[in-house]
């Protein structure tokens, strides 16, 4: 869905949208489960900026919910994870600031994003903030073991003998030396 600046300077728009698992396109390690579904509202700011300059923000106002698959940080086994977000964002044209002070920047405005062209698509929007709202680590399980390092073997389904067979090169130089001073 793509919010266009030239029909959001005639009137507000409210949306409420469902997306099918697969439309919005996400990253590989997380898998969209049901639909997100998605409402809210977007209208237009106008940025008066002095000397005629009139800026056209998108304010994008709303909330989003989906139940997603992401991978446990361990053994990268599927965990499930629902998501709830509200938000509230305001998106400027690409390149309004470009010739702007960066230090004239204040911190609350680098939450600021950008639309190119026409309008903002509402369905890049929803994608950066649900990989926003996902965590960054998740075990699946508390005591998940996670994966050799060696050979990479799940160690929650098999144990491996890489521990007791993989001597540390370090402790072997303490070996020899333990050797020679028993002769
Ligand atoms: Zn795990
Ligand atoms: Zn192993």
């Amino acid at each position: 869905m793509l919010i266009k600046v030239k029909d959001l300077a005639l009137r507000k728009i409210v949306f409420e949208e469902n997306f099918a698992p697969g439309i919005i396109d996400l990253v590989e390690e997380v898998e969209q489960k049901s639909p997100l579904k998605a409402s809210g509202r977007a209208e237009l700011l106008r940025e008066n900026r002095g000397a005629g300059e009139i800026v056209e923000d998108i304010r994008l106002v709303g909330s989003f919910s989906t139940q997603v698959e992401i991978r446990c940080a361990r053994c990268l086994d599927p965990v499930p994870c629902s998501v709830q977000e509200d938000f509230d964002l305001v998106y400027r044209p690409q390149g309004v600031d470009a010739v702007a002070d960066e230090a004239a920047i204040s911190l609350a405005e680098t939450e600021i994003g950008y639309y190119q062209g026409e309008g903002l698509l509402l369905e890049d929007v929803l994608k950066e903030q649900l990989l926003l709202a996902l965590p960054v680590k998740q075990v699946c399980r508390r005591e998940c073991k996670g994966l050799c390092p060696h050979c990479g073997g799940n160690l929650n389904l098999e144990s491996c003998n890489c521990v007791s067979t993989m001597t540390d090169p370090r402790w072997a130089a303490l070996e020899d030396i333990r050797k020679k001073l028993e002769r």
